[in-house]
């Protein structure tokens, strides 16, 4: 800041002008966010908020007189109609917006224009679409820990959902509920110090923390707060919410910030749905990751992910249904297979499905208009849009009328034809309504008679005047008098001079021209003045109107909300089973028998990205009682990761309700997946990859059970070979027989393969290549056995390492196989003839011989091993004595 800027902090309580006061009000109901305070056509921002926001969007700084002369109050401002994009950038920095309005048409201020606090924008709170996705929520999560256990509570004022998490002792399944709904703001109570707000600030640091005052997380106040807000008289509705101390003053918290936040237009929200974790699958942050279940690893797109194959929705409401359904399986057989009926039956029914999919094309998506509606911010144009989709609600409950399934026959149940509200909407407004409120043309003919009076006066001017000329001549029996409008003088009655004194008494001489006089009577006034003030009647009675109707379909918001969610159930099981047909799909039998037996099983999202027929598929048995641990082996790329991740990914869809690509599966449910697949994006933490690996691994021995599903590839990868070694044996065996889950155990030690033949419950497989001129080919097949060696030469050779190199790694190989020293005598001869050893070379004796001594070829991508080249030649080609 320079010297002579003026800080609010250096206003004189003796030098404020009534702005100035008006401003300060403002900013002090804003706390830390930055003041847009509205001055006509701009939001002005003013001293520090001024110097923060002008950097932060790039805007022009500028200045005007602070009371003292040596110092200037700094400026900058944004248009009114460009605003919403402006807030959006600060937001997704990170910084809160508060709005305040001018609360009155400057023109009629008496003194100073009355100024408001209208709403304040936060990553959490925000209504602008520019900052929201269709096919992703965007929540707000308050989180507390009470007696050890945590508790949370996520809400998306966006579309009204509402969620509590059932306290958790260990804090993982709310961990895990957090890396599911991703939410963009987390609310935590001030001064708690909290060892889970501490861990969620470490995992998620994208997102916004904001502290809030300890008291409004009292459960005891959360209480009252929601019998309030949902009208209840107990919260015994509630389920096991009323019991949850901890969730339910996360509720109360994420309620007393919503209205703090939107001030007098509080968004309508659903009652809070209270989850026990126990309820669906467990996956922890890093399984979903690692499956990739909703975004890619490596760039975070949904194209690539389970969700970029399976979502064929075509509502946002759908997408964001089936993306929930992926982040939450069902634990329990008959959840789902409840869920399993519906889509089977829009999977044979071919005409049900495409009945359904037809009339679901195109529709908007209801929840986030209503979002908007019922916090007075929706147009015209929104109004109108829900009327339009809710009028398709007949359509789909007459194709679901023939309907079996039990979760479909509740949708027609559920769905509410809503022809009161639609026929409103419908009545209420013209088919395409502007975008602005306050100009008119919203309202139709005939929803309103005084409008359509007013209407009749602007646009039947005409009649009116041939009227009123027909009863004025009969009137004064002047056959050629004449009513006209000119813009100086309004409406007259013109008689010619030679009948002007036949005028009767209430004519009133407005003007004379040559051979007429014009005059003007009361009825004609009182006309003009209404038609010159319909205009802006009309607008006025229109803008009345529509809010009149927002009102009224917002007061419906709990009916329409019940659709909604009909709808995206609907459309996400039809998606569900449209998928499975164009992919060829198979309905899995679900069962509690502690097996998984797939036959010719194939990866969704490899088998989709791969030329047709290309994908091998593969089978795949596990069981509890028989064999329960297979442990994989066969070189780097060869297919390992893709079969691990294929038996989690048909599990994981098979209990979403969903078919899974294979030719048949029997899936004895699961309570967990757990994946350690490669490195993570961890790292740049600062922990190193065995360090997280190490860390993954615990927390895996700690909390899988007997009935859950483990994918560990390469256990031990990050340290030296004995290390390494040791540790996925002695994991594999504690795994194998202490925790007693289904485990798929990958690995590059061929060692480990001892493993398998000796545990009762372990078996070995490996995915079958063939040698063949040197050269390897992968045939994707997973045999039963281990594989003979690693092949990691072959695969440098297909990476494009130098024929030198090769040849000198083989060598070695052979060597080391031998039970010799990698670079004994016998290798000497061979290494002089090689540029790279030779002696003259320009480095360290030896260096090169101990950089290659270090690797191990199995270990190493083809990416490694192409920048461990370049770091060869490097050596090799550095001037003596560097
Ligand atoms: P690994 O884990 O053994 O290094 P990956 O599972 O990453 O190998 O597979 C390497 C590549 O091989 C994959 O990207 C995929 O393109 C291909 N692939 C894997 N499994 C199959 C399969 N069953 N059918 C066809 N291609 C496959």
């Amino acid at each position: 800041m320079t010297d002579n800027w003026m800080r609010i902090a250096d206003i004189s309580p003796h030098h404020t002008t009534p702005m100035v006061r008006q401003f300060l009000q403002a900013k002090a109901e804003c706390g830390d966010s930055l003041l847009f305070f509205r001055m006509g056509d701009f939001y002005e921002l003013f001293f520090e908020d001024a110097i923060e926001t002008a950097e932060l969007l790039n805007l022009a700084l500028t200045s005007r007189d602070g009371a003292d002369k040596d110092k200037r109050i700094p400026m900058c401002g944004v248009p009114v109609r460009a605003v919403d994009g402006y807030v959006a950038k600060l937001v997704r920095m990170g910084r809160a917006v508060t709005i305040c309005e001018q609360m009155e048409d400057p023109r009629e201020a008496k003194g100073i224009v009355k100024r408001q606090v209208v709403r304040t924008v936060t990553p959490g709170t925000v209504m602008e679409a520019e900052l929201l996705e269709d096919g992703c929520n965007n929540f707000l999560a308050a989180v507390c820990a009470a007696d050890a256990a945590a508790s949370a509570a996520f809400v998306d004022i966006t579309t009204g959902e509402f969620l509590t998490l059932a306290a958790d002792a260990s804090g993982v399944a709310v961990l895990d509920e957090f890396a599911r709904l991703a939410p963009s703001e987390i609310l935590i109570a001030d001064g708690a110090d909290s060892a889970l707000a501490a861990t969620l600030r470490k995992r998620f640091p994208e997102t916004a923390f904001t502290k809030r005052p300890p008291e409004e997380f009292d459960p005891e106040q959360a209480g009252e707060t929601l019998l309030h807000l949902f009208r209840l008289s107990t919260l015994k509705g509630l389920g096991d919410l009323a019991d949850a101390a901890g969730a339910l003053g996360c509720a109360g918290a994420l309620i007393a910030y919503i209205r703090e936040t939107q001030r007098d237009s509080m968004p309508h929200l659903a009652l809070p749905r209270h989850q026990q974790p126990s309820a669906f699958v467990a996956l922890d942050a890093n399984t979903q990751r690692n499956l990739e279940l909703t975004a890619t690893l490596s760039d975070k797109s949904k194209r690539g992910s389970l969700l970029g194959v399976l979502d064929r929705t075509l509502t946002g409401m759908g997408e964001r249904k089936l993306r929930h359904w992926i982040l939450h399986p069902p634990a329990k057989v008959n959840a789902i297979l409840e869920r399993q009926q519906a889509v089977t039956e829009l999977f044979e029914n071919i005409t049900l499905r495409m009945t359904t999919r037809d009339c679901l094309k195109g529709m908007p998506d209801i929840e986030r208009l209503l979002g908007r509606i019922s916090a007075s911010a929706g147009n015209a144009r929104d109004v109108k849009a829900l009327g339009a989709a809710l009028g398709r609600t007949p359509e789909l409950r007459n194709a679901l009328e023939a309907t079996e399934a039990p979760l479909l026959r509740g949708l027609f149940d559920a769905l509410d034809p809503l022809d009161d509200i639609t026929s409103r909407i419908d009545k209420a407004l013209v088919n395409e309504p502007p975008m602005t409120l306050n100009e008119g043309n919203l309202i139709r003919e005939g929803y309103n008679e005084e409008l359509d009076r007013l209407r009749g006066l602007v646009h039947g001017g005409k009649n009116w005047i041939a009227t009123l000329q027909q009863q004025e001549r009969d009137r004064t029996g002047i056959a050629k008098l004449k009513v006209g409008y000119n813009r100086v003088f309004g409406y007259y009655i013109e008689i010619s001079k030679g009948q002007a004194n036949f005028a009767p008494a209430d004519y009133e001489r407005k003007q004379t021209l040559a051979n007429a006089e014009r005059f003007i009577t009361p009825e004609l006034k009182q006309r003009e003045e209404e038609i010159l003030t319909a205009q802006e009647r009309m607008q006025s009675i229109e803008y009345d109107l529509f809010l009149e109707l927002r009102r009224a379909v917002a007061a419906e918001a709990a009916r329409i909300r019940n659709n909604a969610d009909c709808i995206a159930a609907l459309d996400a099981f039809a998606a569900l089973a449209d998928v499975a047909a164009a992919n060829n799909y198979c309905r899995p039998d679900i069962n509690d028998s502690g097996a998984i037996h797939i036959k010719d099983g194939r990866h969704p999202v490899v088998e989709a990205v791969t030329r047709q027929g290309e994908f091998v598929p593969n089978d795949t048995h596990l069981d509890c009682r028989g064999t329960r641990m297979l442990i994989m082996t066969g070189p780097n790329m060869a297919g390992k990761s893709t079969y691990l991740r294929q038996v989690a990914l048909l599990c994981l869809m098979a209990q979403m309700g969903g078919y899974v690509p294979a030719s048949s599966a029997s899936i004895g449910v699961v309570d967990r997946i757990f994946t350690r697949v490669g490195a993570s994006d961890n790292l740049v933490r600062g922990e190193s990859t065995f360090m997280v690996e190490m860390i993954e691994t615990a927390a895996i021995l700690n909390t899988a059970t007997e009935n859950s599903l483990l994918v560990l590839d390469e256990i031990g990868r990050g340290t030296s070979t004995y290390d390494g070694i040791s540790i996925a044996w002695s994991v594999a065996e504690y795994i194998h027989d202490t925790i007693r889950a289904r485990t798929l155990f990958a690995t590059h030690y061929h060692e480990l393969t001892e493993l398998g033949e000796k545990l009762e419950h372990a078996g070995n497989v490996n995915v079958a290549v063939r040698d063949w001129q040197d050269t390897i080919v992968f045939l994707y097949r997973v045999v039963e056995g281990g594989a003979d060696h690693s092949y990691g030469i072959q695969v440098a050779k297909l990476a494009g390492l130098p024929t030198d190199v090769l040849k000198r790694a083989r060598d070695i190989l052979e060597s080391l196989e031998a039970g010799g020293p990698a670079t004994g005598a016998a290798e000497e001869a061979a290494c002089r003839q090689m540029y790279l050893f030779a002696p003259a070379a320009a480095h360290e004796p030896g260096e090169i011989e101990k950089e290659l001594e270090r690797v191990d070829p199995d270990a190493l991508s083809p990416r490694e091993a192409q920048t461990l080249l370049y770091h060869l030649k490097h050596l090799a080609n550095r001037p003596r004595g560097t």
